[in-house]
């Protein structure tokens, strides 16, 4: 009999009552925030009426941070201007000396590895100046919806590590913030257009920013976004073209250079009007004077435009090339390219980028709102406003995540590219008899070595019961949640021992470091396996080694006649010298040697150790040992 369901009266649920959430374009430049309302996604002004927030924040003595235009507005000291904070969330003090932004302001590198803005009112890190930010944008959605969010998704560039995406969550938590999802830039623009409805399809995302170009290819399959290779320029966006007008209005006007830092700034804000200007029409009007009167009057058109322009947009095709290499596509295979950033706004971008994917781009989104746009929609599935939707998109790990084992070689757990979130363990066993503590080193990374790969974190498990060598169980979970964090924890079965951690890295890859790792990987693959061959071999010698001689030590003389033991001795010496060799096949054979002339040895030891057990009492340590499984990897003691 089926049960109804009856509301206590008064208590049924509204069937319309929508959750609100929202969707954050967190940007270097400009930051928005969108959300779906009536059926349809959109940015939401501020009381103003602008749509897009500068990422800017002014910080002065004991007030409140201005955010945005007023921030831009206030004029005020230079140092506590901050601009571009996005550059450095995650990164360490090590990253900052060839910032750009080392040059513009001050740092405390104090704190421990978090560097911070020297401000007037004292110092702030990149998650303090992102918070603010934050903080703006969720006031703004809940004047402008009405009511308090229940979250919202924040997007974040796909080469983002795991530290730049923490401090994203941290900067969220900061502004009263909860995080649904963070989101790749170029997966929400492709779910701005829907191209994740399609059933499937491989993307150029080409987003040319403020001061940084990104190039994604992802592909598109059953709902599921890879991303499958990213590359670009953090030093090349719409400044660069800014400061090329500044250089020919210079060039018109017959100045050398400008007086102060002041002036150029008023200047490039002159040059970004006409840039701007000349998105929309053919020629623009220049009437342009510095403070000493000199200056030029006239008209520039877009074809002059256009041809200082060429070179820099040149500069942006080669990561184009390059990012279809390293997904291993050509162009013809490219099904939709998608424009992003205000800088595609300019009608040669979108020519060059459309000559050279050989067709025609999509722009029927505004570029500087299709990152938010995209986010919105992610953030109402999420908010479960939309309970038939089967659109619940997954992300990838970009790159393998795996543990070292004995040896300094790495035992992948989850392979790049797995969809996240994803759990996955794996049993390892220890090295050592008697060892009660395990040092598990987590690492990141393509190569065979430990050495080749990225170091995330370090962790103990401790208060193992005692075990011989390769007897103890540790299961070993890593977990990615859906923002692309990792937890790894450490379970002994036997006695319920748990040691876990949260990677949180001090420094984050700089950018594009991802596809250099993975090259290399594919670069060393050979070369690596054969390494990696040779290593195993070795820590079995090792582990072959330590067993007998601790046998031997055990109960040797028990077993032995002295010509015996002599010829196990001899066998030991080579097996080690053989260890240093660089040829697998001699040490195996070495092994093998030993494991022959120990052969009656260990048969006597384990007879011996029946009769005991016969008697009642225990079966010896060594047997065990010595039938360690193949698949059990064993980690480094502490
Ligand atoms: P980010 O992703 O770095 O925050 P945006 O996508 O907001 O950056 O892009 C900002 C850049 O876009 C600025 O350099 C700005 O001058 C440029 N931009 C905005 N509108 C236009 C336009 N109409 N024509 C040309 N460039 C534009
Ligand atoms: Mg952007």
């Amino acid at each position: 009999m089926a049960l109804l369901q009856i509301a206590e009266p008064g208590q049924s649920q509204a069937p319309h009552q929508r959750r609100l959430a929202v969707g954050i374009d967190l940007g270097t430049t400009n930051s928005l925030v969108a959300a779906i309302r009536s059926g349809s996604a959109d940015v939401l002004e501020n009381e103003s009426g602008q749509r897009s927030v500068p990422s800017v924040v002014f910080f002065d003595s004991g007030v409140e941070p201005l955010v945005g235009h007023p921030a831009e507005l206030a004029d005020g000291d230079a140092l506590s201007t901050i601009r571009s904070a996005k550059r450095l969330m995650g990164k360490g003090a090590k990253d900052l000396e060839s910032s750009w932004l080392n040059k513009h302001y001050k740092f405390d590198l104090s704190s421990g590895s978090l560097p911070a803005f020297v401000t007037t009112d004292g110092p702030k890190s990149a998650i303090d100046v992102s918070a603010a930010i934050l903080r703006t944008l969720k006031s703004t959605a809940e004047a402008s919806l009405g009511g308090e969010l229940v979250g919202a998704v924040v997007t974040v560039p796909a080469y983002f590590d795991d530290a730049q995406r923490q401090a994203t969550k941290d900067a969220a938590a900061l502004a009263g913030l909860s995080v649904l999802r963070l989101l790749n830039e170029p997966t929400a623009a492709a779910v701005a257009y829907g191209l994740d409805n399609e059933d499937e399809g491989t993307v150029a995302i080409y987003d040319l920013g403020g001061g940084t170009f990104d190039i994604s290819i992802l592909k598109m399959q059953r709902g599921i976004f890879e991303v499958l290779a990213t590359a670009g320029d953090t030093a090349l966006g719409g400044d660069d073209i800014d400061n090329l007008l500044v250089e020919w209005l210079l060039a018109k006007a017959g100045i050398a250079h400008l007086a102060n830092e002041k002036e150029e700034a008023v200047v490039k804000q002159y040059a970004q009007k006409l840039k701007e200007s000349l998105s929309a029409q053919d020629t623009v009007a220049v009437d342009w004077q510095d403070t000493n009167g000199n200056g030029w009057k006239g008209e520039l058109s877009v074809a002059e435009f256009n041809s200082m322009l060429e070179p820099l947009l040149l500069r942006t095709l080669k990561p184009c090339r390059q990012v279809l290499r390293d997904a291993g596509i050509d162009k013809e295979s490219v099904t939709a390219v998608v424009m992003v950033g205000g800088s595609t706004r300019v009608p040669l971008v979108r020519h060059k980028v459309g000559e050279f994917f050989e067709q025609t781009v999509l722009t029927s989104i505004d570029p500087d709102e299709v990152v938010a746009i995209g986010a919105a929609i992610q953030a109402d599935v999420l908010a479960g406003n939309k309970p038939d939707s089967d659109l619940l998109l997954l992300d990838v790990t970009p790159l393998s995540l795996g543990l070292e084992i004995m040896g300094g070689m790495v035992e992948k757990v989850i392979p790049r590219n797995t969809t996240i979130p994803i759990a996955r363990g794996q049993e390892f066993t220890t090295y050592k008899d008697g060892q009660t503590a395990m040092a598990l080193h987590v690492v990141q990374g393509e190569r065979e070595m430990v050495e080749d790969c990225r170091s995330l974190a370090r962790f103990e498990l401790k208060g193992m019961p005692e075990h011989v060598a390769g007897a103890a169980r540790i299961q070993v979970l890593f977990q990615v949640d859906a923002d692309g964090l990792l937890t790894v924890s450490a379970l002994e079965r036997e006695s319920g021992v748990l040691a876990s951690i949260d990677v949180k890295p001090s420094y984050g890859l700089s950018d594009g470091e991802i596809e250099r790792m993975l090259r290399e990987s594919m670069d060393n693959a050979g070369e690596d396996m054969q390494k990696r061959v040779l290593q195993e071999q070795r820590v079995e010698a090792s582990r072959v080694l330590e067993a007998i001689v601790s046998a031997l030590d055990a109960d040797g003389d028990e077993h032995l006649s002295s010509q015996e033991r002599q010829d196990i001795d001899q066998h030991i010496e080579k097996v080690t010298l053989s260890m240093k060799s660089d040829d697998r096949s001699i040490i195996k054979a070495a092994v093998h040697d030993l494991e022959h002339a120990s052969g009656q040895f260990v048969e006597r030891r384990m007879n011996a150790s029946v009769r005991k057990m016969m008697s009642g009492q225990e079966i010896d340590a060594i047997d065990s040992s010595m039938g360690t499984g193949p698949n059990d990897k064993s980690v480094a003691d502490v």
